[in-house]
């Protein structure tokens, strides 16, 4: 099997997360496959990520879900001696989010195809109770979707998932072709995912990414994706997270303050929430939530949107 590349190292850190969440009493959601593909490198990327977001309480029984203020400046966790915005909690929320927001959009929108942009070692296929019958394609470098199936062996996926796993490099010319030779129609509707991936692309990468999604994607498919503010990539609070990803050779390359703009080039009429706000809270973020108008602060988003 061919080893794993910086960023592909990241899908462990990501199963890492979601090993931990799974095993909190409080957690968002259950991946029980996770503890099977963190690797012996997922635990330690975790740690030092976690190290560069913290120190924070970690006692989840301390916690208290459901009564967290959604956030409108103050987070009442001023003497936590938090550093930067939380890895944890903010991969937990965005995790629970898009798997809301993906069994919603099969449910009322009856999606036949949804597509994992960089699935890395993403067990939706496997773990979500989906609604309606779907082909689910994995998109992700071919080491890392083999090394995925090594360590699942015959874990059935779900029973109204058709799983296709695509080994392809996302900045190649080649993928588009490899996901329709896969069974994947552009002309269908289709429900895209692109998760934990364009804080490691270039501007340019970027848009040449979303460009091709909007190529490959019918009137009315859905595209949803996390980013990165453009300030967050220079903000001081942030500095320690940052040097943890530049350190292992995966360095944040971009960011953007107004992701709707940003789709909207695409044919994506979207929309962008960042954790923290009411419909991305889950009793979970600690942070302060500036509103969009407040210039040069840290954010992430949890974008999705409609193609025109
Ligand atoms: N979306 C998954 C999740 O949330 O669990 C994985 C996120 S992981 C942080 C980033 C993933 O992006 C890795 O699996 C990596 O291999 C993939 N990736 C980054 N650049 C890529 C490229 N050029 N081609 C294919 N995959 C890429």
């Amino acid at each position: 099997m061919a080893p794993l590349d910086a960023i592909a190292r990241t899908s462990l850190l990501t199963a890492a997360l979601r090993a931990e969440e799974t095993e909190r009493p409080d957690r968002l959601y259950q991946d029980p496959l996770a503890a099977r593909l963190v690797g012996a490198l997922g635990g330690d990327l975790l740690g030092q990520v976690a190290d560069a977001s913290g120190p924070r309480d970690t006692d989840p029984g301390q916690g208290d879900p459901g009564q967290g203020d959604p956030g409108q400046g103050d987070s009442g966790q001023g003497d936590s001696g938090q550093k930067v915005p939380s890895t944890v909690d903010f991969n937990a929320i965005r995790t629970r989010y898009f798997d809301d927001y993906l069994l919603t959009q099969v449910k009322d929108g009856g999606y036949p195809q949804v597509v994992m942009v960089a699935a890395g070692m993403d067990t939706r296929a496997y773990r979500l109770p989906w609604p309606r019958a779907i082909e689910l394609f994995e998109l992700d470098r071919p080491g890392v979707l083999e090394a995925k199936e090594s360590a699942l062996g015959d874990e059935p996926v779900h029973q109204r998932v058709t799983r296709r796993p695509i080994g392809v490099d996302l900045l190649g010319p080649d993928w588009m072709d490899a996901l329709v030779t896969a069974g994947y129609r552009p002309e269908e509707p289709s429900l895209w995912l692109l998760e934990g991936l364009l804080y490691y692309l270039t501007d340019d990468e970027t848009r040449q990414l979303l460009s091709r999604v909007a190529d490959l994607t019918a009137p009315g498919s859905r595209i949803a994706a996390d980013m990165v503010g453009a300030t967050t990539l220079t903000a001081p609070a942030v500095a320690p997270l940052l040097q943890v990803f530049e350190r292992l050779g995966c360095p944040w390359l971009s960011g953007h303050d107004e992701p709707e703009a940003l789709f909207a080039e695409y044919g994506i009429e979207a929309e962008a929430v960042q954790p923290g706000e009411e419909s991305a809270h889950y009793g979970r973020w600690p942070d302060p939530v500036h509103p969009r108008h407040v210039p040069d602060v840290e954010r992430v988003f949890l974008v999705h949107g409609v193609r025109k």
